[in-house]
């Protein structure tokens, strides 16, 4: 699993506190320790690395194959496919660990209303193997660029969690991001359930019902309006050292939102392993079936970081990603991101698409360097 367990060891007196990296940004206080993340990520990545075989595996390729995915989620899958249809040999290399994993279903996506995440990817990873696309289930330890070819390709070398190498010229990065939750206790266990952080995922499944908003930075009152729009019955609870400006006051007055300032102490279970309210600093208990949260986002850099990809912050708090340009090149020859880790906000749809403009970018990319060596190689023939 990725990020949302791991606030669960924060000590069971702390106020709603959000993340370093909102602490970084002056919206939040600072009360998550500061390895905090780093740490969480590290022990994720290593406890899906060493789960086993998440999915299916195929044999590895021996020799060099034309590109190297890092990441079978829907970006991944979708850009694998587009390059396997053109018939370019095509690795996936997936740790199983997708962020919408706690999800029952996925949402907004025609054509798949409902689908379990699963199902989805197992589906995609089928479509990916019917043209030839190779998917292994495992995890990237290290990718890095291996210099030039002789006749001046780019080459990458990736290394498996499990020892395995493989040769590439080109590499696309769908990695995804992690999800930092804040750090109320009790509040983890619920992702993807109880606690939920975006309307046109969770939003309908929700309607109706008793809201709470966590507001851990100031945008968190543009999802209480989005909340507000899904059910007549939300309460805002504000996080320690969050500024509530006049305009939101209003806001939430004329929309009969209730905002709480007093601290919370946790989040209370109601024993079937739903949500039945929020303790506040003091005790009270104010009942609650939902609570929405904002997480603070970071691309999954777990065995990428040797392409020394640059990343960037997201405005308002949000966290950060990597930076792409078109059809998501980098700035890293040879090498291109989709999905969440360049693009936060994309739901499966978007990271589909934005795995799927890459995959035909970098196919475009490598029929001119073909058509280049193949003159090179004629010219050179002519001459002899
Ligand atoms: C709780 C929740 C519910 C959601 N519900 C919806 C919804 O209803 N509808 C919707 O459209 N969107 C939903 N989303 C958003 C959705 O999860 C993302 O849009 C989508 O997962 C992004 O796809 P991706 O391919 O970029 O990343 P991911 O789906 O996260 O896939 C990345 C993949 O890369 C793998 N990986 C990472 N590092 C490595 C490595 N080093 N080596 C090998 N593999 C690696 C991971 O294991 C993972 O399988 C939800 C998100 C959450 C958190």
């Amino acid at each position: 699993m990725t990020s949302p367990t791991a606030s669960a060891s924060t000590p069971a007196s702390a106020s709603i506190s959000a993340s370093a990296s909102d602490a970084a940004s002056g919206t939040a206080p600072a009360s998550v320790p500061a390895d905090v993340a780093g740490s969480r990520a590290a022990s994720a990545f290593a406890a899906a690395a060493a789960a086993g075989p998440a999915h299916e595996s195929d044999p590895l390729p021996e020799g060099l194959i034309d590109v190297v995915v890092i990441g079978g989620g829907a970006a991944g899958l979708n850009g694998a496919l587009m390059l396997a249809r053109s018939r370019r040999s095509v690795v996936v290399i997936d740790s199983g660990d997708p962020r919408n994993a706690p999800a029952d279903g996925i949402h907004g996506l025609l054509g798949n209303e409902g689908t379990p995440p699963a199902e989805f990817l197992a589906r995609g990873r089928e479509e990916v193997r019917h043209y030839g696309g190779v998917i292994i289930s495992g995890a990237v330890a290290e990718a890095r660029p291996a210099g030039r070819s002789a006749d001046g390709d780019l080459r990458f070398t990736v290394d498996l969690v499990d020892g395995r190498r493989l040769a590439a010229r080109r590499v696309l990065v769908a990695t995804g991001l992690r999800d930092e939750l804040p750090a109320v206790p009790g509040l983890a266990e619920h992702w993807g359930h109880g606690v939920v952080h975006c309307p046109y995922c969770h939003g309908w499944e929700v309607r109706d019902q008793a809201i709470g908003v966590i507001a851990t930075r100031p945008a968190s009152f543009h999802q209480v309006l989005m909340f507000r729009q899904l059910s007549d019955d939300i309460i805002v609870f504000v996080a320690d050292g969050v500024e509530v400006d006049q305009a939101s006051r209003e806001r939430c007055a004329a929309l009969g939102v209730r905002i709480v300032e007093t601290g919370l102490e946790e989040v209370v279970g109601d024993g079937a392993g739903g949500i039945s309210g929020v303790r506040l600093v003091g005790g009270e208990v104010v009942p609650r079936s939902v609570l929405v949260v904002a997480t603070v986002m970071g691309p999954r850099l777990d065995g990428v970081d040797g392409l020394s990809l640059a990343t960037e912050e997201v405005p308002g708090g949000m966290g950060e990603k990597i930076s792409s340009g078109m059809a998501g090149a980098t700035e890293v020859p040879g090498v291109w991101v989709a999905g969440n880790a360049t693009d936060p906000g994309a739901q499966v749809g978007a990271a589909a698409a934005g795995g799927a403009l890459a995959g035909a970018h970098i196919n475009g990319m490598l029929v001119v360097a073909d058509a280049d060596r193949a003159v090179a190689a004629a010219r050179e023939h002519a001459a002899a």
